[in-house]
């Protein structure tokens, strides 16, 4: 990479400039700065920390993360999901005889989409969940 303020070729990752003393990680953060976060940690595990408490964790992120687009993909996504999934619990679980079953598949797809979720943000994979995923992008673009 190069800085952005004298053009000095400097190693990947570099935060703030040898030469110069520029900011790095602020000036070059849309290209290809992912793993810079506003919270502190690598964009891997606050991705990942979005979903530990599904889209309370989400909401939590959205708020504190301003910086990192992926982390705040991972917020959307997080709230989305276990939102809409929490939301359907509440509303099939009150049904008389299948709302016990239903409220139980839908607790079973919440745990594997967890699983998946925190799995692959931790590795720095974008993993889409179905519909919410994209949704969860357009969002991000929109800022
Ligand atoms: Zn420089």
């Amino acid at each position: 990479m190069f800085c952005a303020k004298c053009g000095k070729e400097v190693p990947e990752g570099t935060r703030f400039c040898p030469d110069c003393g520029a900011d790095l990680g602020g000036t070059q953060a849309s290209a290809g700065g992912n793993s810079e976060t506003s919270v502190g940690m690598s964009a891997n595990v606050a991705g990942l920390l979005c979903y530990v408490l599904g889209w309370i964790t989400g909401i939590i992120f959205l708020v504190l993360e301003k910086k990192s687009a992926s982390v705040r993909f991972h917020a959307w996504q997080s709230i989305m999901t276990f939102g809409v999934l929490t939301v359907a619990s509440l509303i099939l679980s009150p049904i008389p005889v299948l709302g016990v079953f239903f409220s139980s598949v839908v607790g079973i797809i919440a745990f594997i989409l967890w699983i998946i979720l925190m799995v692959q943000a931790g590795n720095g994979k974008k993993w889409k969940v179905p519909w919410a995923g994209d949704w969860a992008e357009k969002r991000v673009q929109k800022g």
